[in-house]
C-alpha cells in the first residue's frame, strides 16, 4: 500500500514527487517513456517549449536553475503580435527561456528522489475507491497490474482520466490544439502571437527552435480546427513565414478555464494538481507556472495538516483561483476585436524594432 501514487510525470506531478518522495511512501505512473529519452516512437508532450516569467519565478522558488542542455536557441526576447484582419504588427518586451520541453520534463524527473518507485511506460486504466484506499488498474506491456494508495493525486494534464473518472460533470472549456515544425533555414527571435477570429477566438503562434519554426494554434474543437489550421498556414506564408518543409505534426487538447468554478481540485482521498485541476492561463495558455505552483501548494497542504489537507489544499490556491478570474476580466482586451485594436494601435508598452541599416 503506498501513501501517495501520482498519476502524471509532467511538471505538476514530477515537481510533487520531488517534494514528498523523501518523506512518504509515493508510487509515480507515468505512460511516457521519460526514463529512457532515446527509445524511438515514444509518446511526446505537444508543447512550444516556452518558460515564461511566472514559470521562470516558480522554478527559482523551488531551488531550481535550468541545466544547459535543456535550453533550445534562440533564446527569445520579444513578443511579435500579429491581428491579421487589421493587418497591425506591436513587438513587446518579454523574456522567455526557449527549452526543449521532452528533455525540461525528463531533468524534472531525474530530479525526483531515489525512495519513489517511478513507472513509466505505465498507464491508469481505471480506478475505484475501497473504504480509505483507493485501487488503481494500472497496464504496462499489455498486461494489467493491480495497486492500492491511501492518496491517489491526479497530475495527468488536460485530458485527465482521474478527473473524468472523478467528477465526470465539472467539465473545462477545451480547444483543440495542433502544432506543426518546419525545418527552416533562417529564424527570426521572436514569439509571435496571431490574432485572427476567422481562425480562432483564442490564438495561433509562431516559435523559433534551433533550426524549425513551429507553427500552432489552439482551435474550437467543433469548429473544423483541420481546415483551420490550413488556413493559418496560408496566411502565415503570405505574411512572409517560409513554411516549405513541413518536418512533423501533432494535436492535443489544451483547457481554457472561464471561471473558478471550472477548477476542481478533488474531494476524499483523491485530488488534482496542474492542467487535471484546470490549473493554465486562460488568456496565453501559458502552464508551466500553475504547474509547479499547485503541485507546491499540495506538498505543502499534505505536511501541514495531513488529515485535512483538501481543505489546506483549496486554501493555498485560493490566490490562484482570483489570478485566473483576473485573467479573464483582462481577456477582452486581447481577445475582442475592437478594443484588442485600441491596445495595439495605441502603441502603449510597444517597442520600436530597429533594423540593420543599408548604405550610405
Ligand atoms: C500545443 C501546446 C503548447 C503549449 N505551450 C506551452 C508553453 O510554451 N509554455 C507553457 O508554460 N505552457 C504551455 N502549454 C501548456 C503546458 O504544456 C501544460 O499546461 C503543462 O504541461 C501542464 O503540466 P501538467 O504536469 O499538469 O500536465 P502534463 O504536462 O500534460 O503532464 C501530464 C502527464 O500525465 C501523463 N498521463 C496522462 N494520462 C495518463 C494515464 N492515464 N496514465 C499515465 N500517465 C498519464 C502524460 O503522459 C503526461 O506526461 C502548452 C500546451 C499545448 C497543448
Amino acid at each position: 500500500m503506498y501513501d501517495v501514487a501520482i498519476i502524471g510525470a509532467g511538471p505538476a506531478g514530477a515537481t510533487l514527487a520531488r517534494l514528498i518522495g523523501n518523506s512518504r511512501k509515493v508510487l509515480l505512473i507515468e505512460r511516457r517513456d521519460l526514463l529512457e529519452q532515446k527509445k524511438k516512437n515514444t509518446i511526446t508532450k505537444l508543447c512550444g517549449g516556452l518558460i515564461a516569467p511566472d514559470a521562470q519565478y516558480m522554478l527559482g522558488k523551488l531551488g531550481l536553475g535550468v541545466p544547459r542542455e535543456i535550453l533550445a536557441g534562440p533564446q527569445l526576447f520579444t513578443v511579435r503580435t500579429i491581428d491579421f484582419p487589421r493587418n497591425l504588427e506591436r513587438y513587446y518586451q518579454r523574456h522567455y527561456i526557449n527549452i526543449d520541453r521532452e528533455k525540461f520534463d525528463a531533468w524534472l524527473v531525474s530530479l525526483v528522489p531515489s525512495s519513489v518507485n517511478i513507472r513509466c511506460g505505465w498507464f491508469l486504466k481505471s480506478l475505484e475507491r475501497t473504504g480509505d484506499s483507493v485501487r488503481l488498474k494500472l497496464t504496462f506491456n499489455g498486461k494489467e497490474y493491480i495497486e492500492e494508495t491511501k492518496l491517489l493525486v491526479g497530475a495527468d494534464g488536460a485530458f485527465s482520466s482521474v478527473r473524468r473518472m472523478l467528477a465526470p460533470k465539472i467539465s473545462l472549456p477545451k480547444y483543440l490544439a495542433i502544432q506543426e515544425w518546419f525545418k527552416v533555414s533562417e529564424n527570426l527571435p521572436y514569439f509571435s502571437v496571431i490574432f485572427d477570429p476567422t481562425i480562432t477566438d483564442f490564438y495561433a503562434w509562431t516559435i523559433p527552435k534551433e533550426e524549425f519554426l513551429l507553427v500552432g494554434a489552439a482551435l474550437l474543437p467543433r469548429e473544423k480546427p483541420r481546415e483551420k489550421f490550413n488556413l493559418l498556414k496560408e496566411k502565415l506564408n503570405n505574411y512572409g513565414f517560409a513554411l516549405k518543409e513541413p518536418v512533423k505534426k501533432g494535436a492535443a487538447l489544451i483547457i481554457r478555464p472561464r471561471s473558478a468554478a471550472q477548477i476542481y481540485l478533488g474531494e476524499g482521498n483523491i485530488s488534482l494538481i496542474g492542467e487535471a485541476a484546470g490549473w493554465i492561463s486562460p488568456t496565453s495558455a501559458e502552464g508551466l507556472s500553475y504547474a509547479f505552483r499547485s503541485a507546491l501548494a499540495l506538498a505543502q497542504s499534505l505536511q501541514e495538516n495531513p488529515r485535512d489537507y483538501l481543505r489546506a489544499y483549496y486554501k493555498r490556491t485560493g490566490e490562484l483561483k482570483y489570478n485566473i478570474m483576473v485573467k479573464n476580466l483582462k481577456a477582452p482586451f486581447m481577445y475582442r476585436p475592437l478594443l484588442r485594436r485600441i491596445v495595439m494601435g495605441s502603441g502603449v508598452t510597444a517597442m520600436k524594432i530597429s533594423k540593420v541599416l543599408n548604405g550610405a
